[in-house]
């Protein structure tokens, strides 16, 4: 009778995550994610589009399975923490390896999820059940799943808590501790301290700036910098065109709101930025559509840029997809001349991201970069606060939930030790009560 971790994507490298808890003859998936730079780099594209499971498994972008092969008909539920790719994008293509097996989520991630379904007439045989933030999910007589309220870079991030006879499982992969979001609730402070009381087995949580000796910024701090650049900058003869991630809809609030400040007509331009706002709209989180033309179909696009050209491009504010420099991405078409626009001297681009740290998008951002540079058009680049916690957060969470074993997640050995030695500060023993995993490796913990 224990519990048994498979660390199973997502700690030998920062993308794919997934990880099976076993608990007695019970086996839990937490997350089902992609590998972006390895899906990108195969694909071209940030969006999912139907393909086969084994192909992905091949480019090493998606959590591979066979790992558990011996718990395949153990599996009672797959949980997503949130609606990031890195978190649910594999689902599309494995899922159907559990088809018994529901999935349980946040209404927004099951709201994205159904969308991805729907866009590329993927179906797959597992119920997909939402579960409200901060509700209860009996998965079985021994097991529950609670999705803890949680702050991240997208609606309805949550923490999750399995319930176990041998105590509870935090999965904190991702989060950070905003006390003044610009959408949806701070995180529920109250019930991880409750957690900590009743006891907690295990937290596993990210640790992609556990080296950075800070408190992350609130993302009321983004909205700031955003407000100073794009009501500061002298450009009211000049385009005006912003990219940040899709599926980071408080950003694009606050975008919303400053575009009407500026008094332009706000236009979103592509396939994702749809996916994620109308998903959003459908279950009343939000309702952009009341101030935006939003323009998913290619030809519709060329339309509206043409008349955008025609009427003054200074009448408008673009928000466009291609933040990494994705090439089948809109701003790099706009830039290839692809589509009906014309960059002319001293129109703003503003990239409210950072650059993912990875190879192919340092590629593709300095080449873009370098395309809108010679253009003539100006570059405000990282006007961004990150959705991951930091090392004082992680610290504060440790204290909350006070587990008795820790497992850091979302990157490799290098960014897992920086936690580890965090853990350590904190009275925890290496290897004892803090655990290195990489990605296949199990662990039985007591
Ligand atoms: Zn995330």
């Amino acid at each position: 009778m224990s519990i048994e971790i498979c660390t199973i994507g997502g700690f030998s490298e920062t993308g794919k995550n997934s990880t099976a808890v076993k608990i007695d003859e019970e086996v839990v998936i937490l997350d089902m994610g992609l590998h972006m730079e390895n899906y990108i780099r195969y694909t071209e594209d940030e969006d999912i589009r139907a393909m086969t499971y084994e192909e992905l498994l091949q480019v090493n972008a998606v959590p591979n399975y066979d790992l558990i092969n011996d718990w395949k008909d153990k599996v009672i539920g797959i949980i997503p923490s949130h609606g990031h790719l890195d978190h649910i994008g594999a689902i599309p293509f494995s899922a159907s390896i559990f088809p018994k097996s529901p999935i349980i989520c946040t209404p927004y991630t099951a709201e994205v999820l159904r969308s991805i379904f729907k866009d590329e007439r993927i179906s797959i045989p597992n119920n997909l059940i939402s579960l409200n933030l901060n509700s209860i999910y009996k998965l079985s007589e021994n097991i529950s799943v609670e999705l803890v309220n949680m702050t991240h870079s997208i609606p309805h991030a949550s923490m999750i808590v399995l319930h176990t006879p041998y105590g509870k499982i935090v999965y904190a992969n991702d989060y950070k501790f905003d006390r003044q979001p610009t959408l949806g609730k701070t995180p529920n402070f109250d019930r991880l301290q409750e957690i900590g009381k009743e006891g907690a087995l295990l937290l596993i949580v990210e640790c992609l700036y556990a080296h950075e000796h800070k408190k992350m910024p609130s993302e009321s701090v983004a909205k700031q910098m955003l407000k100073d650049v794009m009501l500061g900058v002298h450009a009211e003869k000049k385009a005006m065109i912003v990219t940040t991630f899709s599926s980071h809809l408080a950003r694009l609030k606050s975008i919303i709101e400053l575009g009407n400040k500026l008094n332009r007509k706000i236009v979103f331009l592509g396939r994702s930025l749809s996916k994620y706002v109308t998903a959003g709209e459908r279950i009343n989180l939000i309702d952009f559509q009341k101030n935006i033309t939003l323009v998913k179909h290619r030809d519709r696009i060329e339309k509206i840029l043409t008349k955008i050209n025609k009427e003054g491009k200074q009448k408008y504010l673009l928000v466009v997809t291609g933040h990494q420099g994705e090439p089948k991405a809109i701003l790099s078409r706009m830039v290839r001349n692809e589509l009906p626009f014309k960059f002319e001297n001293g129109d703003v681009v503003i990239f409210s991201c950072s650059v993912i740290p990875v190879e192919l998008n340092k590629d593709n951002r300095d080449k873009l970069e370098r395309q809108i540079r010679s253009k003539g058009a100006r570059i405000f680049k990282d006007i961004h606060v990150s959705g991951h916690a930091a090392r004082e957060d992680h610290r504060d969470l440790i204290e909350l939930v006070k587990p008795k074993h820790i497992i850091p997640s979302h990157a490799g050995q290098d960014k897992a030790n920086n936690l580890a030695s965090l853990a350590e500060e904190m009275g925890y023993k290496r290897n004892k009560s803090v655990h290195l995993m990489e990605d296949g490796k199990r662990i039985i913990l007591k």
